[in-house]
């Protein structure tokens, strides 16, 4: 099966997922940009059934990504990061993203208890994630008119 025919959601199924979660975003409640976006990734063999699809807008969808995250890990991340703020720019949902990445592998290497400072790839995740912070404390300064 290709990879595209396991992406493609029957129009019958997107009418029902769309009507049970009330044509709104499970994650934020918008109304706009709505899309159907799968709980379980394809790509970790995620069903097209209507059980494992959820209504979200564009935005979230693209903070999403390929993640497997709760609507309640969701509304954590956008609280936590201002996602509903960012709207659509694909820059700073970028780097929302790469914070979600940070906290997963801070969740996941005090749960397995290992020290990965060494590791090449996150210490480049964590250079990115303190940038972003500095990037938000900037911004936030400039809407205070501080900066
Ligand atoms: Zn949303």
């Amino acid at each position: 099966m290709s990879k595209q025919y396991r992406r493609w959601i029957p129009t019958r199924v997107r009418k029902t997922v769309l009507e049970r979660d009330g044509n709104t975003c499970q994650v934020c409640s918008s109304t706009t940009d709505l899309c159907i976006s799968h709980i379980i990734p394809p790509s970790e063999n995620g069903s097209n059934t209507a059980d494992n699809l959820q209504v979200l807008c564009r935005t979230c969808v693209a903070i999403k990504g390929n993640y497997v995250l709760t609507i309640e890990d969701m509304r954590k991340y956008l609280v936590l990061y201002e996602a509903q703020w960012l709207e659509d720019d694909k820059h700073k949902i970028g780097r929302v993203k790469s914070l979600i990445r940070y906290d997963l592998w801070e969740q996941e290497r005090s749960r397995q208890n290992i020290d990965w400072t060494n590791d090449q790839d996150m210490k480049r995740t964590k250079d990115d994630v303190l940038h972003s912070l500095w990037e938000r404390h900037k911004l936030f300064l400039e809407r205070k008119g501080c900066a």
